[in-house]
Parts: C-alpha cells; sequence; structure tokens
C-alpha cells in the first residue's frame, strides 16, 4: 500500500528472536537480556502477520533477529512465509555461525538469498567485536553459501575496527575494509558497508562517512563504476570493479539519507509493528493476536490455541486494520542527525536490524 508520503510500502522485516550466538559490542554486548520466551510471537502468529501484511502488498519478507538461526523452527517459519499467497522473496540476514547447519533446510524452504554480516576476516578482531572465535564457522558457510544459485550479500558495519583491536589488547589486527571487498573479487557475492545507526549501543560508536569510505575504493579501484542493477530491494548503492565476481554497496542512512524512497515497515519479535527505525511509534499486534492473555510463571514458550488458525478472518481485519493504521503514520524521514529527537530506546537486538 501507498503511506501519507505516496511511497509504496511492500518490505517487511521480522525479527523472529531476540536471542543470538554472538556478543557484538555494537548490538548486545555481554549483560543485555533477553525477554521471556513467552513474549516472542509464535510461528501461527508471524504466519498471520504475513497473511495480513500481503493483503496490504507486502511482497518481500527479511527474516532477521537476534540471530534468526538460534531459533530452531527458522527453516519451517520461512517454507510458512513463502506459501503465503502475495508473498514473492523471503530472505534471511544471518552472522553465519549457524549457517553451515541450517544452509541445506533453508534452501529446502525456498530461500532466496542469504545475508551474512561479517565485519572483518581477522580472526582476532571478529574475537573481540563478536565475543567469539567463530570465523572459521562463518567463512566455511559463506564459501558454501556462494556456489549456491541465490543471491548472497555480506554485510559489514562501518565503524573505526581499530580503535576496539587496540582495548581488546589485538592492535595489530587488520581493520582494513580492503579485506572485505576482495571477498567479492573471489566470490560471487555482494560486499555491503552499512553506516552504523545511533540505535541501541550503536551510539557508542561513531560510524564512518561513507563519502569519505566512497573516496577511499575509488583510489583503491580507480575502474570502480555506479553499478545501477537490480541487486533486491534495499537501498544500497552499488559498484563494480572490473574482474570482480560481486559488488560492492554503500547503505549510508546517515550521510545519504534514504528516507524519500523507504519501502519498509518492522515486525519485532514481540509483535509490535515499527513504521521507522528511529521512532518508538508503531502498534502492538501481539495485543490484537493474544487478546490481553497474561504470561504464565515460569520461562515457556506460547502454544498457539487449538483450532484456531492463522488466517481467521475476524483476526485478519483486526491485524489489517491495526497496520494500516502503523503504515500511515509512518513518518517522512528519521533524524539520526538530530540525536534529541531520537524516540526509539530499544536495542537493536530486540527490534531487528
Ligand atoms: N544476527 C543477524 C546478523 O547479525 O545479521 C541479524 C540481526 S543483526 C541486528 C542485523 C544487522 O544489523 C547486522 O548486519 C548488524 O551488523 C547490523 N546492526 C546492528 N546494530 C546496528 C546499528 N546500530 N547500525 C547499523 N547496523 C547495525
Ligand atoms: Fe547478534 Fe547480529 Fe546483533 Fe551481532 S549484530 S549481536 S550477530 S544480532
Amino acid at each position: 500500500m501507498k503511506d501519507s508520503k505516496n511511497r509504496t510500502i511492500d518490505y517487511m522485516r521480522i525479527s523472529i528472536t531476540d536471542r543470538c550466538s554472538l556478543r557484538c559490542k555494537y548490538c548486545m554486548p555481554y549483560g543485555v537480556e533477553c525477554v521471556p520466551r513467552w513474549d516472542i510471537l509464535s510461528l501461527e502468529e508471524i504466519e498471520a502477520i504475513a497473511i495480513a501484511a500481503a493483503g496490504l502488498g507486502i511482497k518481500k519478507i527479511k527474516v532477521t533477529g537476534g540471530e534468526p538461526l538460534a531459533r530452531k523452527d527458522c527453516c519451517q517459519l520461512v517454507r510458512l512465509l513463502k506459501s503465503v499467497p502475495g508473498i514473492e522473496k523471503v530472505t534471511i540476514t544471518t552472522n553465519g555461525v549457524q549457517l553451515g547447519q541450517y544452509l541445506d533446510g533453508l534452501v529446502e524452504a525456498g530461500i532466496d538469498g542469504i545475508n551474512i554480516s561479517l565485519d572483518t576476516l581477522d580472526r582476532e578482531l571478529y574475537r573481540a567485536i563478536t565475543g567469539r572465535d567463530a570465523l572459521g564457522d562463518v567463512m566455511a558457510a559463506l564459501k558454501r553459501a556462494a556456489g549456491l544459485p541465490i543471491p548472497v550479500k555480506i554485510n559489514a558495519v562501518s565503524i573505526d575496527f581499530k580503535e576496539i583491536a587496540v582495548r581488546a589488547g589485538c592492535p595489530e589486527a587488520s581493520a582494513d575494509w580492503r579485506s572485505l571487498t576482495e571477498l567479492a573479487r573471489e566470490y560471487p557475492v555482494d560486499v555491503r558497508f552499512i553506516e552504523m545507526m545511533p540505535i541501541g549501543y550503536g551510539k557508542e560508536f561513531k560510524t564512518v562517512n561513507h563519502e569519505d569510505l566512497l573516496k577511499e575504493m575509488r583510489e583503491t579501484y580507480p575502474d570502480m563504476e555506479e553499478d545501477e542493477s537490480e541487486h533486491g530491494f534495499g537501498p544500497a548503492v552499488y559498484y563494480r570493479v572490473p574482474g570482480f565476481l560481486g559488488s560492492i554497496g554503500l547503505i549510508s542512512a546517515i550521510h545519504g539519507k534514504f528516507c524519500a524512497s523507504c519501502n519498509r515497515v518492522r515486525l519485532t519479535s514481540q509483535g509490535y509493528l515499527k513504521s521507522c527505525l528511529c521512532y518508538e511509534d508503531g502498534v502492538d499486534l501481539r495485543e490484537i493476536l493474544r487478546g490481553g492473555e497474561t504470561r504464565p510463571e515460569g520461562d515457556c514458550h506460547y502454544f498457539w490455541p487449538a483450532g484456531r488458525k492463522p488466517g481467521d478472518r475476524e483476526l485478519q481485519r483486526r491485524l489489517t486494520e491495526a497496520m494500516e493504521r502503523a503504515i500511515l503514520m509512518k513518518p517522512a524521514a528519521h533524524c539520526f542527525e538530530n540525536p534529541g529527537r531520537i524516540t526509539e530506546s530499544h536495542n537493536m537486538i530486540s527490534i531487528g536490524g
């Protein structure tokens, strides 16, 4: 559907968990608490929301988290989402640590693309950023995924990793972005850099200005040209380097604001539909799905009531009406350049990056 600024909203990012196998310093450092399991949407609840979303014109879904593969039913969810009429593409963003284990399952479920978040190829620095010595697992999965006939993208955040390396006691670690871009020479994968947004722990890190990064990239790869071919449904600007198998992308939310063409809404793992990353505003879809049910004692999962259908007509009517409201309240633009006006206080781990 169109929002009040005449933008077509056809993309929904769904966070399916706030759990994660890593502890990235800018996202979920040690000490961040997870919500009780009962608060997280069940498969059927996510399916119900996806049906309503498709009715409103959502065609593309990104499964994210937390770490989506920390949820054992992730492949089942991908299969369910793929079966919703109107949903054309379902892709996933993962840290890649368990990807080797789930790759076949994701492909069988019909996944249309895989994004792997990877900030460095230096083992020590990887451990300093994420808290785990898991670079080998990620690289093994990446190489396998790159051989599949689906798009694979590498996402790296743009911050000064040298500082993290020094603080972690490995000042000799290589924090140079060029080792990442070189992956696109060797493998048919797009390598994208993402400006750090001042959300959650991201506020503690200064983003690299992509205008500066682009200048450095042009110096390193003088033959680099803008790549206007279709790469997906996001705001990245792509470049091709002759001889490379993949492209290089820049996602510049701060220094290349793309709000005027924003096409997305975000569903948190607890069922809150947000229309912009920067503001708290949104609608509580879990309240509609569970109608005031209270959390029982103990840490248990929520169970969808037997006999109820995700496509139930009255449920769909109420979800659709609420989602329409959220889309219509989508603001014209974020205000990351003016931190005092940011109202979102949740961490990226609970919103879904
Ligand atoms: N665990 C999965 C992963 O790492 O891909 C999915 C969730 S993670 C929150 C999604 C993406 O958001 C990752 O690429 C991560 O680097 C990025 N991210 C986290 N915090 C961010 C921030 N403040 N600004 C920009 N990107 C951020
Ligand atoms: Fe986990 Fe992804 Fe956040 Fe890292 S960026 S802590 S992998 S959710």
